[in-house]
């Protein structure tokens, strides 16, 4: 289900199991935007027919915070303007490229393009990997882009921070929120760290003891400091005041 945050933003809750991301909807007087593009053929199937049971609008536009599957790999099941910021979609391009079979998938572990906890994440979530499609977007830009959804406007932000390199950020300035992707996050891509899938549980605790790269999470502040919003949501987890973003980069 799509839950109300404020008047013009509808949320659909992160699913764990095969990493599903928060999706977020954006809903103008004459357009509406989806923050993230969902995980797979069958997790946007789900969100196109809860918009459908719930009256909601099928988005016009689909944003792709960053190049991470999650976030990216339901691009081609939109019917839409798919965007993403220059740096995301020079990622697609390579991930396009990418096999999907056992060996293949390995040998990127090795090479470091991808990691296990990634890895295994696709192979639930795709039980054929002859189904994974990567759409490339359509809309590319680089910077900042301003999205006019009628009444509602969303400024798009090349915001990097220390998760992903090529991370955009969301604001909504009317409903005071920000969609942060997972830009306020540790880097998984970076420094080695050990994801077992048979003790999941651990998840977290080995994500916390990833070191925040300063320089990147204080360039990243400067941005969010310009921002006039009272409450962000990240890809994976709940709603967070400002404060208490502004408090996560100290844990
Ligand atoms: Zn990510």
């Amino acid at each position: 289900m799509f839950e109300k945050i404020t008047e013009h933003i509808y949320i659909h809750p992160a699913e764990h199991y095969t990493d599903r991301p928060n999706i977020g909807l954006i809903i103008g007087e004459e357009k509406a935007l989806l923050f993230d593009a969902g995980n797979s053929a069958k997790h946007v199937e789900k969100l196109r027919a809860e918009l459908s049971e719930q009256g909601l609008p099928l988005p016009d536009h689909v944003l792709l915070s960053h190049w991470h599957w999650d976030h990216s790999f339901g691009a081609k099941f939109w019917n839409a303007d798919i965007i993403a910021g220059n740096k995301t979609n020079e990622e697609l391009k390579k991930v396009s490229k990418w096999k999907w079979d056992e060996f293949s998938m390995e040998k990127r572990i090795e090479t470091g393009e991808d990691i296990v906890f990634c890895t295994e994440m696709i192979k639930r979530e795709y039980p054929d990997r002859n189904e994974i499609e990567i759409d490339l977007a359509d809309t590319v830009f680089e910077g900042t882009m301003n999205i006019d959804l009628g009444g509602i406007s969303c400024e798009l932000i090349h915001a990097k921070g220390p998760h992903s390199e090529d991370s955009v950020i969301c604001f909504v300035p009317s409903e005071k929120f920000l969609f942060l992707g997972d830009a306020n996050c540790k880097d998984l891509y970076g420094k080695p760290w050990k994801f077992d899938i048979e003790h999941e549980e651990d998840f977290l605790e080995n994500v916390a003891k990833i070191p925040y790269d300063e320089e990147l999470v204080a360039d990243f502040i400067s941005i969010l400091e310009k921002l006039d919003f009272a409450h962000c949501i990240s890809g994976h987890s709940e709603i967070m005041t400002r404060k208490e973003l502004f408090e996560s980069f100290s844990l």
